[in-house]
């Protein structure tokens, strides 16, 4: 499918609402509009995915059937990665290697839960009751039998569409969910060629349904409706604890993948070549809209000056471009709001007296770029830049002396998403492995992610896990059934 169908195919999707238009973030020039789906558009995709998930089209045909719907959904994926990589480099503005690099581990979510699918087994129990109610029996056979969420709502944000979707939709379809899907609505245009891929790999109709429009229209019907029993939802903290809010009128579950602040600790000895350069791609990545991007770096004080001179030299010299781009390394922020954001926190901190050791401006061109940008100085106490969550490429770079004032610093945060301490000294590494107040510790390694390995915040930066086995149990009931012996 060409990249213009695809654009022509959102343009044309029904719906009521006000009309909301694409902007390509490396040039800010319009790709196309499409109409806000609306709370009616989620009304009618939920109503046709409770009746697929009530017919048992999906649910009750063989596992192993359904891991072949999966297998052949990710070889179509595979198949279809260059157009992928065309849709995530426009939407999202990145240059076209990182959007390559991304696209290519999206089929690997539903080949790894094709292989869940024949695996969803209960346990047993052997029960022995003394008298009880009913005293003619006093043994039990009891066991567990895992059942799906009926309809389940996947909410997702703009910073990897195509890997946030996969993500969600992948153990949710392997789990024997129903769902309805909405894309952020800045970076539609992947969700609209992984419908279409879904329904050629034979996922029966109204079993995944996409509904693209805004979070307070759209996103919030899903959460409201009472046929939408469990919401996973990736994004900002803020709409975590709303959406935590809405579902608790009929206590929907949640699965929730929000905002971090990590931490990175440097030690005087480590790989100090190899900290400093994974450190600062951990933040500028993406122009550090990542939620496991470290964007406050503490550093031993006798390697302070270098490690700060460091990240602050690869930050000057990272290439920031679009698609189009030469040699673009780096893409631009997602849109006129996030690069306001920015824009805002560099500001406030300039007021508070920090010191930008290098970056703090916008680009004098078009596209929503930033300079990476390191920042010295800060009041742990009170500096928002240092507190909050900017989700831009500002990085903070503090001294610490010890390993207790390093953790303690690296834990005064109310979120607590991934930490990454870079030392040689094994010892150590495996104590602030327990000690940092993280979902995820990266020992000597930063950016690191498998399919089978949990991922998922500690504090504000989450509920539940993703991935791996807990990534799809997150989509199933247990259900405990008695047998009389
Ligand atoms: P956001 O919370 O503004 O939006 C995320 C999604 O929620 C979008 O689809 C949006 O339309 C929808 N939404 C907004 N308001 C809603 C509401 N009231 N009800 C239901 N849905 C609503 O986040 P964002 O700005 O798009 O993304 C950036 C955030 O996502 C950052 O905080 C980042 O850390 C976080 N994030 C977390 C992870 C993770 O795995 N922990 C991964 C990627 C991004």
């Amino acid at each position: 499918m060409a990249l213009q169908s695809v654009i022509d195919d959102l343009a044309k999707r029904p719906g009521t609402g006000e009309l909301i238009p694409v902007i390509d973030p490396a040039t800010e020039e319009q790709i196309t509009e499409f109409r806000d789906a609306g709370p009616e558009a989620v009304d009618e995709a939920v109503a046709r995915a409770k009746a697929a998930y009530q017919s048992g089209v999906w649910t009750d045909i063989a596992a192993r059937e359904r891991a072949k719907v999966l297998w052949r959904l990710g070889d179509l994926i595979d198949e279809h990665a260059k157009e992928f990589t065309e849709l995530e480099s426009l939407d999202a503005g990145m240059p076209p290697a990182q959007a390559e690099m991304i696209v290519s581990t999206c089929a690997e979510f539903f080949r790894y839960y094709a292989g869940w699918c024949t695996k969803l087994n209960g346990a047993s129990y052997q029960v022995q009751m003394e008298g009880g109610v009913n005293s003619t029996h006093a043994n039990f056979h009891a066991y567990t039998h895992k059942e799906p969420y009926g309809v389940v709502g996947l909410i997702y944000p703009w910073n990897g569409p195509l890997f946030n979707a996969c993500a969600k939709v992948a153990p949710a379809l392997a789990a024997g969910c129903s769902s309805v899907v909405k894309p952020a609505e800045e970076t539609p245009l992947s969700a609209v060629l992984l419908e279409k891929l879904i329904a050629q790999a034979g996922v029966p109709d109204g079993v995944t349904n996409f509904v693209i429009g805004y979070g307070a229209t759209a996103g919030a019907a899903i959460t409201a409706h009472p046929d939408v029993e469990k919401v996973a939802f990736t994004g900002s903290t803020e709409v975590g604890k709303q959406i935590m809010r809405d579902s608790a009128d009929n206590l929907k579950k949640v699965t929730l993948e929000l905002g971090g602040k990590s931490p990175v600790l440097i030690y005087s000895d480590a790989d100090l070549d190899m900290a400093i350069m994974m450190a600062s791609m951990g933040i500028f990545v993406h122009s550090g809209q990542g939620c496991v991007c470290g964007s406050r770096i503490f550093v031993q004080r006798s390697v302070y000056e270098r490690v700060v001179a460091g990240i602050a030299m690869i930050g000057d010299n990272l290439v920031l471009g679009g698609p189009k781009d030469e040699g673009a390394m780096i893409s631009p922020l997602v849109s006129q709001k996030q690069l306001d954001r920015v824009l805002g926190y560099i500001d406030q901190g300039k007021k508070d007296g920090v010191e930008i050791v290098s970056g703090g401006y916008r680009l004098d061109r078009k596209g929503y770029f930033v300079k990476p940008t390191v920042v010295t100085g800060v009041d742990p106490a009170t500096s928002r830049l240092y507190r909050e969550e900017i989700f831009g490429p500002v990085v903070t770079i503090l001294p610490f002396d010890d390993d207790d004032e390093a953790v303690a610093m690296a834990n005064d945060t109310s979120y607590g998403l991934a930490a990454t301490a870079w030392t040689t000294n094994l010892a150590r590494a495996h104590d602030l492995g327990k000690r940092l107040n993280a979902g995820m510790v990266g020992l000597n390694c930063q950016l690191t992610f498998d399919h089978n390995v949990p991922f998922g915040g500690y504090q504000q930066s989450g509920v539940g896990k993703e991935f791996g086995y807990e990534g799809i149990d997150a989509y199933l009931k247990t259900k405990s059934i008695w047998a009389a012996l």
